[in-house]
């Protein structure tokens, strides 16, 4: 059967004695705080949409503002490092190799090209994760009772670099190569999964088949969380936002604050879409304006309205600057809540 590389067996040891030996690459930056690396990426070649390419950039700009003002390193990925996995499944070979390329990194944080960061100050709570290998938004009732094919979200999730989630990836990666073994394997998994229409295995209907069916070997190390949006589907999101500015402020995460926005079902870049492309694009650009809001807000500038690309002065220039360095400065207000 398909494989993704040699079967690994001693990572744990052996990672642990090359962090031993490597001093100045460690593994949590401070005490509390874990190297997290996030990672995404999209196809080689250009969108059949220009305006597919434009939404691409500008959702590598939320994720490269969001990682710098949280000290979150990030790689963006556009070759098809394995052949057979091409598409959604394509994240598969790319978690493994950063993984075993940067045994420095803790956490590998796969996010989807079409997710973006609407929580700017939010950040991820790490130390309620010290027990698990794997952070995955979703509900619990969904997956244990219903066995729903939406049960779990594969656009953004967490997996720590151990021998664990080599195994996982090892388990899960052979539903995906394209052709028939694709092909079959979705039968399987729309057979098991409430909800699931006919088409070809995908990552995420894979992941929840291989968890309800390998429960206790594997589920004592995933977290299921829900109480912020570690993914958050768009349709529910992006018109709340001008009601949530006027009663709500970033951090929260959660409804209050959506900490990540996800375009589930558009495709600007490519052909088959589930919603109409423009009500795709319109909502994309309100999420990327409400997240450049946050950022701007250091400098004093805002978006004219959501929907508008272009910004306006939010307060005045003043001779003391630095005043409003304490005062806005995202990065700072992640230092005092610790
Ligand atoms: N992806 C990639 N390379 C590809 C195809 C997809 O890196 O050749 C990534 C991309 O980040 C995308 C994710 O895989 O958002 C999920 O793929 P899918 O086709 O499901 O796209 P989506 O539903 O997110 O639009
Ligand atoms: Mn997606």
């Amino acid at each position: 059967t398909y494989a993704l590389g040699p079967r690994i067996s001693s990572w744990d040891t052996d990672r642990k004695a090359w962090l031993e030996n490597n001093p100045e690459f460690p593994n949590f930056v401070s005490r509390n705080k874990p190297r997290v690396l996030l990672l995404s990426g999209s196809p080689p070649n250009p969108c059949d949409n220009a305006i597919g390419d434009h939404y691409l950039l500008k959702a590598v700009k939320n994720k490269i503002d969001y990682c710098r003002l949280h000290g979150i390193e990030i790689v963006y990925n556009m070759a098809h490092l394995d052949r057979e996995l091409a598409g959604y499944w394509a994240k598969l070979p790319m978690i493994r190799r950063l993984m075993l390329s940067h045994p420095e990194v803790e956490w590998i944080w796969w996010m989807d090209s079409d997710a973006l960061f609407t929580d700017m100050v939010f950040e991820i709570p790490f130390d309620k994760y010290k027990d698990y290998n794997m952070v995955i938004h979703g509900y619990p009732d969904l997956f244990y009772d219903q066995k729903s094919w939406i049960a779990l979200n594969t656009g953004s999730f967490l997996l720590r670099n151990c021998q664990w989630t080599l195994d996982l990836l090892d388990t899960w990666a052979p539903m995906g190569p394209k052709g028939p073994i694709r092909e079959e394997a979705g039968k399987v998994v729309t057979k098991f999964l409430k909800g699931r229409p006919d088409f070809e295995a995908d990552d995420q209907s894979a992941l929840i088949y291989l968890l309800l069916t390998q429960k206790d070997k594997w589920m004592n190390k995933v977290q299921i969380e829900n109480s912020y949006y570690l993914h958050g589907f768009w349709t529910g999101l992006v018109d709340t936002y001008e009601d949530l500015m006027a009663k709500y402020h970033p951090g929260y995460g959660d409804q209050r604050w959506p900490f990540v926005t996800h375009f589930v079902g558009c495709k600007p870049c490519g052909s088959y879409a589930d919603y109409p492309v423009e009500r795709c694009l319109r909502s994309m650009e309100r999420a990327f304006n409400f997240a450049d809001n946050q950022v701007l807000n250091l400098y004093g500038f805002g978006h004219r309205g959501l929907l508008s690309p272009k910004i306006k002065r939010t307060r005045n220039e003043t001779v003391r600057p630095l005043e409003n360095v304490d005062k806005f400065d995202i990065r700072r207000s992640s230092l005092h809540e610790k």
